[in-house]
């Protein structure tokens, strides 16, 4: 199966290329050129199969140009004995019947590590196959859980380096001491003065930036990304909703006929990317929600199809969605478009002159047919964690709190009782201060002791990963202006 760019598809390459380099040279988004389908046996044979096995039944669909023991080999090493109980991804249900997908179980507590820790193993093993380059560098913009996931699974693996981008005042303080405390040789961190949108703005400028390429080229280097612009983020993601699927019918047969929808709290538009994957591929999804913070950007793009991103930025309590350009909307927009990639393009250099872009009357309706639009303010986020420990026992932190919230609005308004997954994206403790207050309780300023004073409140498992870090010595304290961030990266290539 080869992969086309979202500008330009003509264009075509290998699940190995795409994945090597990340984004295509025309700064479009690697999209596979057909979405394989999973028949009813397919399914039934998936429900007997553990995570693993699930995830290379569907890798096998997707990088058709790797052999099954390579498929193996990377699925392996990423998910036996990295998840807490050897369980990536799972399934708990609230006493009123609503399926939260727990995401978190990983070595940094947010659903980044299902994506992350096989990515390392699916880069290099694409990299033998199809680059001269010795050693591939991960440039990485994070609004703070993707760079510690990142760093993490690229720790110390053979031909690799790589440095991680964060806006200095937008990461939680566990977010920040988890980056910052990072091991390994072939790490770098750095905060920048800027958001995340900066962060991601220029990174996305030296990948495409040839003279930089071949200053890389002549040092046996190549960039590579590991945000979820690279095909290599998306693939696993796609997985755990099958999984998730696999898991429900498991419980419940009628879910094969009646369908159920998913609830993802929405940054770059990665995650519930891929559960529409998921969906095209034969998973019974009925409407797809996409819950927003204060940064609404997509809830008014789905309300009136103008996209716009010429507007406040606000640093939320839920810092993983303080975003205002979701870069995935693009291969969303390539899909309901019908691979339009002339549309696409012209998308794309409007939002980089004006800010901001229409879509049709046809492509909005397409969307607002899948997708069902809402968000919720920091005072709404706080009110839902508080709640839901009240009525369910649940203790949710900030970003899938805004899921729930705004789930609970899609029911109110719409009535719709169909069976529905909510994606939780991270662990509360890595969001202590915030998850505090909205029991009121005032954090203490050192993180740790935070740390005890939810636990001792809730009673809820501090994750070992997290309790690990409790003494770690901080490594990395640089900080950079946003227009020096290529500066940073040869600087600490040497070249
Ligand atoms: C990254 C992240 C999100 C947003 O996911 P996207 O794929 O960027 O939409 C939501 N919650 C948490 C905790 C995250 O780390």
């Amino acid at each position: 199966m080869n992969y086309n760019s979202t500008r330009d598809n003509t264009l075509k390459v290998s699940a190995a290329s795409a994945i090597a380099t990340g984004i295509a040279p025309d700064g479009g988004l690697f999209v596979p050129e057909t979405v394989p389908t999973l028949s009813e046996n397919d399914f039934n044979a998936l429900m007997g199969m553990n995570y693993i096995e699930r995830a290379v039944f569907i890798f096998k669909k997707f990088l058709t140009d790797f052999t099954e023991q390579e498929i193996e080999y990377c699925a392996k090493g990423a998910y036996s004995g990295t998840f807490e109980n050897d369980v990536p991804a799972p399934l708990y249900t609230l006493k009123d019947g609503t399926h939260i997908l727990e995401l978190w179980h990983g070595p940094t507590c947010a659903f980044k590590d299902l994506a992350l820790q096989i990515l390392p193993y699916l880069l290099t093993t694409s990299a033998k196959k199809v680059s001269k380059a010795k050693e591939t560098v991960i440039l990485v913009a994070t609004s703070g859980d993707t760079g510690k996931a990142a760093l993490e699974g690229f720790c110390d693996v053979e031909g690799t380096k790589i440095v991680v981008f964060y806006p200095s005042d937008g990461v939680s303080p566990m977010q920040k001491h988890q980056m910052c405390t990072q091991k390994g040789e072939n790490v770098s961190v750095c905060a920048i003065k800027g958001n995340f949108d900066d962060a991601q703005s220029a990174v996305k400028k030296i990948f495409t930036d040839c003279e930089t390429a071949k200053l890389l080229e002549k040092n046996g280097m190549q960039f590579s990304s590991a945000n979820s612009i690279n095909w290599g983020r998306l693939a696993p993601q796609i997985i755990y909703y099958v999984s998730a699927y696999c898991d429900l019918l498991k419980k419940d047969e009628s879910v094969r006929t009646n369908g159920f929808n998913i609830v993802v709290p929405t940054g770059n538009f990665g995650n519930i990317l891929a559960a529409y994957y998921a969906k095209k591929m034969g998973v019974p999804v009925k409407k797809l929600i996409c819950a927003s913070n204060a940064n609404n950007v997509l809830t008014d793009f789905l309300k009136t199809g103008t996209y716009n991103k010429n507007r406040d930025f606000y640093t939320t309590v839920s810092p993983s969605m303080d975003i205002l350009i979701s870069s995935n909307l693009e291969r969303m927009l390539y899909e309901l478009s019908d691979h339009d990639d002339a549309f696409v393009a012209k998308m794309q250099s409007d939002l980089a002159q004006k800010g901001m872009y229409t879509v049709s009357d046809k492509v909005k309706a397409r969307f607002n047919e899948l997708f069902y639009g809402g968000c919720c303010d920091d005072e709404s986020t706080l009110k839902t964690i508080k709640e839901t420990w009240e009525k369910f026992g649940y203790l949710c932190d900030t970003h899938t709190a805004v899921a729930v919230n705004v789930y609970n609005s899609y029911v109110k308004e719409t009535g719709d009782n169909t069976q529905t997954v909510i994606a939780s994206t991270a662990s509360p403790y890595k969001f202590c201060a915030s998850v505090l207050s909205a029991f009121q309780e005032k954090a203490p300023e050192k993180e740790f002791d935070a740390v005890d004073l939810l636990s001792a409140k809730t009673g809820v498992k501090i994750p070992e990963p997290l309790l690990a870090l409790k003494d770690a010595k901080v490594r990395f304290t640089d900080i950079c202006e946003k227009d020096k961030i290529e500066d940073f990266v040869l600087n600490y290539l040497k070249i």
